[in-house]
């Protein structure tokens, strides 16, 4: 495989006047199967989106008593989809494309569309269908218990559903089997090409840098953020955030924002692609950061070029590349000191009784607050990290086999304070607190890496941006995000799911993904705000190009 993205030699440039003298009744049926392959992937496409309206419709307008038979329909879509993305008939369809792509450039959409579109079916084939009927069932059942079983605090209840999705999970790698370690098909079905190992050491690497980082912040006293506290109307903070993400480019004749109790985007098509966020009255930044971060994942799947509309290739390449898009609007941009300068006298108009007498320092220093937490969706962009690699270390011992489900509640208490210096008091704010082992796909592992990779990424991609055009963070400060945009959609958005994740960032930074821009952003910007002092950069470091330069 060519992973620089340029045609592969000889294929694209020597086949074409090959193609040329193939008599028009031999290509005719290339392009009438490659017409068939779109009609049965747009239905598939089209299946999955009705999946989405209902679960759309679930999380925010849908009264209590349509939860049954709405479980059921989403049931049916899912069986729908599943059978027709097995059907034999478009696994002959691929192969007798293969040929056909062979002389296709990489990169053009016809060789990406027959080339995902055959990974995606050797995937799915793997799969019995029993089993992603029993996964889904546990997901659905283990997840309504949950809801019930998180604010009892009752972790009791939730171990007969764990330990069969640590079954299932085995189960689940069982089908991809030969791997190295039993989380790689889970992995690999977020993260496209990676893999334990390459998790770990990503994370190894990260961990030792970032350790001296928390440790000098949480020496210092932690900043008070009472300015984010009192009275702030529901219509005020939905009409702000809702401006800040038009101002970002979110467009809302292809969108909308409603409220939810876990924020999310999701899409139906190129026109459609909905954000949601929930709002605290007596808590400003909930609202606004949560609609920032929804609206990222949302610039990408509005800025995915038109023409790949209803193929696997109309969506984001990676769970952790996605993340990336809403970690570099929420973080990057949204709590950085440029896109402040800008917005504080706005935020002074928008909320002139709660915002008088804030200064800026104490404003921007209250959005920034990093301390010591128990709760991962509360936890600021310095510990954050800590958070998940915890949780990924826990779910490889449970899959391992060296932690049992039973052992949990006190695995995660002895785990958060070895690394985070707290410890929960139950469970309910320990490890009954994250939804993701406890529904979804019934199983465990593979998910929470995606967020740290998102983190990682967001500080490659906006200094890969920068680089390129040195004045976005004078034009933040303006308020201006066309051309950070504009980049983004030329360089990963409009390519969608095209290319691998590592692909991806190749074409897009120029090297591999790098743990230095997002720890050079922490060290700028949090040696900043707590004046801290770092030992300094190893000397081939010092001339990144930073990424938070205002
Ligand atoms: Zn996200």
């Amino acid at each position: 495989m060519n992973k620089t993205g340029k045609p592969r030699a000889g294929a694209g440039a020597a086949k074409v006047p090959a193609a040329t003298a193939t008599p028009a009744r031999n290509r005719q049926p290339a392009e009438t199967k490659l017409a068939e392959l779109k009609r049965r992937l747009l239905e598939i496409s089209d299946l999955a989106a009705a999946r989405s309206v209902l679960r759309w419709d679930q999380a925010t307008y849908m009264p209590r008593g349509g939860a049954h038979a709405r479980a059921r329909q989403g049931a049916t879509l899912s069986r729908l989809a599943h059978e027709k993305s097995v059907d034999t008939a478009l696994g002959t369809l691929l192969d007798q494309l293969a040929p056909y792509a062979a002389g296709l450039p990489y990169d053009s959409d016809e060789a990406s569309l027959i080339r995902i579109a055959r990974r995606d079916f050797e995937k799915a084939i793997k799969l019995p269908s029993a089993y992603v009927a029993r996964a889904s069932a546990l997901g659905s059942a283990s997840y309504d218990a949950w809801t019930r079983a998180r604010p009892a605090n009752d972790f009791a209840a939730m171990l007969p559903f764990l330990e069969k999705a640590v079954d299932l999970s085995r189960e689940y790698a069982g089908f991809f089997a030969p791997y190295q370690h039993v989380a790689d098909p889970l992995i690999d079905a977020a993260e496209e090409g990676m893999t334990t190992a390459s998790v770990r050491s990503l994370f190894a690497e990260l961990r030792s840098k970032l350790i001296p980082i928390v440790r000098a912040i949480c020496d210092q006293p932690v900043p008070g953020d009472g300015c984010l506290r009192g009275s702030f109307s529901e219509p005020a903070q939905l009409g702000f955030s809702l401006s800040v993400v038009k101002q970002f480019g979110y467009d809302t004749d292809r969108g909308r924002l409603d409220k939810t109790l876990h924020p999310f985007c999701t899409k139906f098509s190129s026109g459609d692609v909905r954000i949601t966020t929930r709002v605290d009255e007596k808590h400003f930044g909930d609202a606004l950061f949560s609609t920032m971060h929804e609206c990222g994942h949302a610039l990408y799947e509005q800025g995915v070029a038109a023409a790949l509309e209803g193929t696997p290739l109309g969506m984001g390449t990676s769970a952790g590349v996605h993340e990336s898009q809403s970690r570099l609007w929420e973080n990057l941009v949204g709590r950085g000191r440029a896109f402040w300068e800008h917005f504080c006298p706005v935020l002074r108009d928008t909320f002139p009784d709660q915002f008088r007498q804030t200064g800026f320092e104490s404003f921007y220093r209250a959005i920034n607050k990093v301390q010591r937490s128990l709760i991962r969706t509360d936890a600021d962009e310095v510990t954050y990290n800590l958070h998940i690699m915890m949780r990924f270390d826990l779910e490889l011992e449970l899959l391992e086999g060296h932690l049992h489900v039973k052992d949990l509640p006190e695995a995660w208490r002895a785990r958060m304070q070895a690394d985070l210096g707290v410890a929960p008091g139950d469970d309910r704010d320990g490890c009954l607190q994250d939804v993701h082992w406890y529904g979804g796909t019934g199983t465990v592992g593979g998910g929470f890496q995606s967020y740290t990779i998102g983190n990682i990424l967001s500080a490659q991609f906006y200094a890969a941006a920068v680089k390129a055009h040195p004045d976005i963070p004078l034009e933040i400060a303006k308020g201006e995000f066309g051309t950070l945009r504009g980049w983004l959609r030329e360089q990963l958005y409009q390519h969608g799911r095209k290319f691998q994740p590592s692909e991806v960032v190749m074409r897009a930074t120029g090297g591999p993904m790098s743990t230095t821009p997002y720890l050079v952003y922490l060290r700028e910007k949090y040696g900043e705000l707590y004046r801290l002092d770092l030992a300094p950069l190893p000397e081939h470091l010092q001339n990144y190009v930073p990424c938070a330069a205002a």
